[in-house]
């Protein structure tokens, strides 16, 4: 299959083009296009053989289900078997963003879109161009992220094509994402709602709109013995090609600490790196070194993760080195996506060391 590369801009979109893009969805096809959190691999979630061609896509576990995603509140409605109060408050705080909903899905959702749940996970993107891409495909995009399953997700155009060239029909270029991590997603079909994936939308905004919300205990402790709620989050993910070790604990302890592993790592032979902050970008003795952006701006770190943890792949670092950031707000979500780069591999230096 040939992937044909269209370029839309949110300030001045070619209708004939989207219409093009939404054209191949209504008959079955695939079309990666730019939301405001990653890159997302489309196709219509109410016909259960594109959803089957996702996972084959991607590479996918078909228990792994699909987020839908929708332009306009009405179509939120024939999706699910009830919407409760609370869905109705987010929606009216975080809608369209990066924010995803999980409620009970009605009888129009194909169980191979849910992977086999009777629930159904919902966002409306605020993206100017996922927003117009999603009503010319019919409204009713499933849709993960562009990556190959256990790859970074991408947040520019041409890592989806590295991953998806010769998958699917066609992919929307909208250039680099603004939010660069996946959606908040929270689970409203039981009594509390709880957290499944921690995202830019941070558990103190939920709890200011709804009162309590719990956090599923898997998301940063990878020695929990229960099961994550979400079914993808129990896969590895997001991992570049490299090993990787994350080290905590005060700033001048860590860069040592960083200098001395990678010293003996250079003396095996192994071509390093680090993912540092602007703050200490200057301070370590790596073959390849990329800035995630300021501590001070955990936004920023937010938005190019991804985009270092693949360049990483692209300079064929064999030993990568990660500093640590608080689990407070955004960092929540940074640092899940960190230890599941880093396969829970962190190391935590005391104190006084
Ligand atoms: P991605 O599409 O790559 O952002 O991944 C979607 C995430 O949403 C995965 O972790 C899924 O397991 C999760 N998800 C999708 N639908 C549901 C659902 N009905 N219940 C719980 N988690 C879900
Ligand atoms: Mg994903």
């Amino acid at each position: 299959m040939r992937t044909e590369v269209i370029k839309q801009e949110c300030s001045c979109m070619n209708e004939e083009e989207l219409k093009r893009a939404g054209a191949v969805i209504r008959n079955g096809g695939l079309v990666a296009f730019p939301t405001e959190t990653v890159y997302g691999l489309g196709g219509d979630a109410l016909n259960p053989e594109s959803s089957k061609k996702i996972y084959a896509a991607k590479g996918r576990p078909s228990d792994n289900p699909l987020i839908v995603h929708i332009c306009c509140m009405e179509d939120l409605e024939p999706l699910v078997s009830e919407i409760p109060e609370a869905a109705v408050k987010l929606a009216e705080a975080f809608w369209p963003g990066p924010l995803t909903m999980v409620l009970p899905k009605s009888q129009l959702v194909p169980k191979e879109t849910t992977g086999g749940l009777d629930t159904v996970a919902v966002r409306m993107p605020s993206h100017e161009v996922a927003k117009a891409f999603i009503r010319e495909a019919g409204g009713y995009v499933a849709a993960p992220s562009a990556n190959l399953s256990g790859r970074p997700s991408p947040t520019q155009a041409r890592y989806v094509l590295e991953d998806m060239d010769g998958r699917i029909e066609m992919i929307i270029d909208g250039g680099d994402i603004p939010i660069g991590l996946e959606s908040t997603i929270v689970d409203l079909t039981q009594e509390e709602p709880m957290i499944l994936r921690p995202g830019y939308i941070t558990a103190a905004m939920l709890e200011e709109v709804l009162g309590k919300v719990d956090t599923d205990p898997t998301i940063l402790d990878g020695t929990c013995k229960e099961r994550p709620k979400a079914p993808g989050m129990r896969y590895r993910h997001y991992a570049p090609k490299g090993s990787m070790l994350i080290v905590e604990g005060a700033s001048k302890a860590v860069i040592s600490e960083i200098n001395r592993r990678l010293a003996a790592d250079k003396e095996a032979g192994l071509r390093t790196g680090v993912l540092a902050t602007r703050e200490n970008v200057d301070a370590f003795g790596a073959d390849v070194v990329k800035c995630m952006g300021s501590r001070e701006k955990e936004e920023e770190i937010a938005t190019s993760l991804y985009r270092c943890l693949r360049e990483m792949d692209d300079e064929n670092v064999e030993r990568i080195y990660s500093e640590s950031f608080s689990t407070n707000g955004i960092g929540q979500a940074i640092m899940n996506r960190l230890l599941k780069a880093a396969g829970h591999e962190i190391l935590i230096l005391e104190e006084d060391a």
